[in-house]
């Protein structure tokens, strides 16, 4: 892989919270890509994830985002960090007078609970400044549909983290933001699935967006003219949402 001659991201420590595929892939890609050295972990996708820590030269470690002490030595085992991005997410769906209090006790946990505490302990390996990104989702702003209440509402507490931390940490020059994807091709939500269309006609763009689309906005809010960007939602969804 050749880096680009004055990537700003050349010999930068970088850790992805959820990595091994989809989103998360995308953007421990293009951190490997322009000279960053990734950490990543993952839960259960062994095979994927081995798969892109060798083609990116990125580090591949097994560690479950709703295990709080897993979670934290992860973070801790990068050691000083420049950015990190908690990307892990799970999307169930359903009607919540059926839906099974456990599986929503999961999403909250790894949606959210994760993102708190991983970020918190982030912020401790960032000695010069930092960026903390969450991916977060347009559903932490509008709900377009019926049956997604708990991933909503994750996506919604994204946003409080967000604005408080920046204020947190802000005097330490430690930015934090979410970027707010819409639909997005991927295994959660791939572009030929039974919904694709139902959302298509909801966007002003009328297609899927790309994890590389999504990965592109991380960069340039980890890149050094974003400094100033911070306490933020950037929403990437083809206007979904509009
Ligand atoms: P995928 O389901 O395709 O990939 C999810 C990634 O998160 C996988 O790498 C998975 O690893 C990892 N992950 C899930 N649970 C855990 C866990 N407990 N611990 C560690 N890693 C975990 O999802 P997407 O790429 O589509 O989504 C990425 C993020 O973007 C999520 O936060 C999602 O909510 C958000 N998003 C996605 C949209 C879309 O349309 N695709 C739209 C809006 C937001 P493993 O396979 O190893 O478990």
């Amino acid at each position: 892989m050749t880096v680009p001659d004055g990537s700003p991201f050349r010999g930068k420590s970088v850790m992805v919270v959820g990595g091994s595929r989809g989103i998360g892939a995308a953007i421990v890609t293009s951190f490997a890509a322009a000279g960053a050295t990734v950490r990543f972990t993952y839960a259960g996708s062994r095979g994927a994830a081995e798969a892109l820590a060798a083609s990116t030269g990125s580090v591949a470690v097994q560690a479950d985002a709703a295990d709080r002490d897993r979670l934290l030595a992860s973070v801790r085992e990068a050691g000083e960090l420049d950015v990190f991005v908690y990307n892990a997410g799970l999307l169930g769906g359903g009607d919540p007078l059926t839906l099974d209090p456990d599986a929503v006790d999961r999403l909250i946990d790894v949606n959210v609970r994760g993102a708190y505490h991983g970020s918190v302990e982030a912020a401790r390996q960032m000695i010069n400044g930092g960026r903390i990104i969450a991916i977060g989702s347009v559903h932490g702003d509008t709900m377009p549909f019926a049956g997604i209440t708990a991933y909503g509402m994750s996506k919604s507490a994204l946003q409080g983290l967000a604005r408080g931390l920046a204020r947190d940490f802000g005097p330490r020059g430690i930015t934090v933001n979410v970027v707010q994807p819409g639909p997005t091709d991927t295994d959660m939500n791939p572009a030929d699935g039974p919904l694709a269309q139902q959302m298509h006609d909801e966007m002003a763009i009328h297609r899927h967006g790309t994890a590389e689309e999504v990965a592109s906005l991380v960069l340039y809010l980890a890149s050094p003219p974003a400094r100033g960007i911070t306490g933020a939602m950037h929403t990437i969804d083809g206007g979904f949402g509009a």
